[in-house]
């Protein structure tokens, strides 16, 4: 590795140089940053991957996983006792108070909610990502702030980083703490640090004897910052010099909030999550121990993306969850309220959506499920988790929208509201405050569809790239021409040759298998041709990418309903499921469809201009006629830029 050969720390002074140049990074040095800290080695090779390389190996999600039997039996009385803890939950007054109230977090602390993964040894209840995801599921359903809180706490804060690369005695420091309920947090964004982590300026300085590190900077939306006892602390450290070449270094740290110099400058409130303790925070001098130092100097940022890998099983459980209970609302009140002569549900536009809603219930079960069998089996489950991340998150943003709609006017109405005329408390209003969020944090969609296209097309990357790229001589082109054909003179010729496999045990469902065995090909194929068309230029055809991104979404979420369905049809006699797998596969192809339409963006380049075109002012005159309260121009204080030319007075 790097790290071994001709390296050299350059001190304090990267760390002391001022702000403004440390945060002068180029687009291509973050790009290497970025590159630097993706994940390249796994055991088990990830099945979406292979999906956009045109391969749908089967075997690989089915049977559909499901959890052992002695695992339910060991997770049924926290399970149990967290259903009992939410019956009598009161997630309205949550929201309208902003608080959780310390009873009902001591109340979790006392069944085990914050130590759910930490082995037993440390006085954890030492159950498994299932039996934690279901958790999440039913806490999700029941209040988004509350997920929030249980959630930030294990999947990104401490205990996940700590789990993946902590020593025996971090473990044994930390682990004991967090089981019996220390709140933990994870800081990773800062102010001018939003999707692209390079610019970090948070700081950690070695003090001379090497026995700490010292702290400075501040970092923004930390959740549960305002509340917790431990946080994860992404934080630039000096460069490394490697071969001559100076080499940023972000490096973790797990830091103590009673620490002196830690301050919780602001309690950010939010549209949704009313209650969500999260805080923008300020580091000033603060000591942390040389033993509190994750892994090692410069793999903070692969850390960070490591635990939000696994991190992001949780938001597609926790969607699916609230999903159930959107069902139950929507189908209650559709059946029962009557418009026109007969209940709304049974008017055709709004039985469209109710059976959207149905279908989506299970395909969102059986993405977080798939997703989180895989991670079980060892398996590399950063695309299909990023996957379960986007699809998810969307989709559950859309059943949202519908049940909203659904609801009428009362959708749109707080629980409270409802309640005080003695109508059922339907909190659907809240329920769409609190989704908005999960299309932002933890990667935004724009975020996993980059991620997913750039794994998507690392094969095409590393072998046909230098024979188009124009930064390659006529020597490296030949070379890599030459290093590149063995594969695609039998790959490229196989995404032509019809698929042999029937999927006969799928009964009715095995159209749709054999549709994305067939489009997974096609799929390869599209990525290879674009790659072809536009060069090195690809990486600005953001929307051509997300596209085929979207298209592999799609198949994987039809290939994980179809194999969930069947196991919940021929194990647990619901043959309901085919009906729902069916009906999803066929909203899921048309969806598919219209992606290969539009895959190359006959209008991309046209929209492109046009939006340089309103960014740059040309259409202004399109924002006259409002009021100028000059509140775009304060945007952030210090960075004020007037536009008074732009909001003309009305
Ligand atoms: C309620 C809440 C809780 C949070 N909790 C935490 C936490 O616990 N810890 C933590 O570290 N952070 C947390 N965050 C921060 C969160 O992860 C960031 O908001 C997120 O990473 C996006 O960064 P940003 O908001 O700065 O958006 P920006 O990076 O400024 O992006 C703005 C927009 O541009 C898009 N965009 C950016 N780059 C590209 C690109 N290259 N191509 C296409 N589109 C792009 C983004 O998707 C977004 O739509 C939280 C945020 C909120 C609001």
């Amino acid at each position: 590795m790097a790290d071994t050969t001709d390296t050299t720390r350059t001190g304090g002074q990267a760390a002391s140089a001022d702000a403004s140049s440390r945060n002068a990074v180029s687009a291509d040095e973050a790009r290497d940053v970025a590159e630097g800290a993706r994940e390249t080695e796994w055991e088990r090779p990830s099945f979406v991957r292979d999906l956009f390389l045109g391969k749908f190996d089967i075997s690989r999600i089915h049977p559909h996983p499901e959890g052992s039997a002695a695992e339910a039996e060991r997770a049924g009385p926290f399970l149990d006792a967290l259903r009992a803890f939410l019956r009598d939950y009161d997630a309205d007054e949550v929201d309208r108070t902003g608080h959780i109230r310390e009873t009902d977090v001591q109340h979790l602390r006392d069944i085990g909610a914050f130590g759910i993964k930490i082995p037993k040894d440390y006085g954890g209840l030492g159950l498994s990502i299932r039996s934690y995801v279901e958790a999440l599921a039913l806490i999700s359903a029941k209040c988004g702030s509350l997920s929030a809180l249980v959630s930030a706490s294990q999947s990104i804060g401490v205990p996940q980083p700590l789990s993946l690369v902590g020593t025996d005695e971090q473990k044994r420091r930390f682990f004991p703490r967090i089981a019996k309920g220390a709140i933990t947090a994870f800081a990773l964004t800062e102010p001018d640090v939003g999707s692209d982590p390079a610019k970090m300026i948070t700081t950690a300085t070695p003090t001379e004897d090497g026995s700490a590190w010292i702290l400075n900077g501040e970092k923004l939306w930390c959740t549960n910052g305002t509340r917790a006892e431990l946080m994860v602390v992404m934080a630039r450290t000096p460069d490394l010099i490697v071969n001559g070449k100076s080499r940023r270094q972000i490096t973790a740290f797990v830091v103590e909030v009673d620490s002196s110099g830690v301050e919780v400058l602001q309690h950010c409130r939010f549209m949704g999550l009313k209650a969500l303790e999260n805080g923008w925070m300020k580091f000033t001098n603060v000591r942390v121990p040389a033993d509190n130092l994750l892994w090692g100097e410069g793999k903070g940022l692969k850390l960070a993306l490591m635990t939000l890998n696994t991190g992001r099983l949780t938001i597609p459980a926790s969607v699916a969850g609230s999903a159930k209970a959107m069902l139950r609302w929507v189908r209650d009140w559709a059946s029962e309220r009557v418009q026109w002569g007969q209940p709304v549900g049974y008017h055709d536009a709004v039985a469209q959506k109710i059976a959207r809603m149905a279908a989506n219930t299970l395909a969102l079960d059986s993405v977080a499920m798939q997703t989180t069998g895989l991670y079980e089996s060892g398996a590399d489950i950063r695309l299909e988790a990023a996957i379960g991340k986007l699809w998810n998150t969307e989709t559950h943003w859309h059943m949202v929208d519908d049940a909203l709609q659904i609801r009428g006017g009362r959708g749109y109405e707080t629980a409270d509201s409802l309640r005080e005329r003695g109508e059922p408390p339907i909190p659907i209003e809240r329920v769409m405050r609190d989704a908005r969020i999960n299309l932002i944090f933890e990667g935004s969609s724009e975020i996993m569809r980059l991620f997913i296209a750039r794994e998507a097309v690392d094969k095409h990357f590393a072998l046909a790239f230098p024979i188009v790229s124009p930064k390659s001589t006529m020597g490296e082109r030949i070379s890599a021409a030459f290093k590149a054909a063995p594969f695609y003179l039998t790959w490229y010729p196989g995404t032509w040759l019809p698929s042999l496999a029937t999927f006969g045990e799928f009964g009715r469902l095995a159209r749709h298998l054999r549709f994305v065995a067939r489009t997974a090909k096609r799929l390869g194929r599209s990525l290879f041709h674009a790659m072809v068309r536009f060069g090195p230029g690809l990486e600005k055809r953001q929307m051509v990418l997300f596209r085929a991104v979207d298209i592999g979404a799609e198949l994987y979420a039809m290939g994980a309903t179809c194999t969930r369905a069947h196991m919940l049809a021929t194990k647990h006699g619901q043959s309901g499921a085919i009906e729902l797998a069916d009906a999803f596969c066929l909203e899921s192809r048309a969806r598919i469809a219209e992606l290969f339409r539009t895959l190359y963006g006959p209008n991309d380049t046209r929209m492109h201009r046009l939006a340089v075109d309103v960014l740059e002012g040309k259409h202004a005159w399109l924002e006259r006629g409002i009021v100028d309260d000059g509140v775009a121009a304060v945007a952030r204080a210090g960075n004020a830029k007037p536009r008074g030319e732009i909001v003309a007075p009305g």
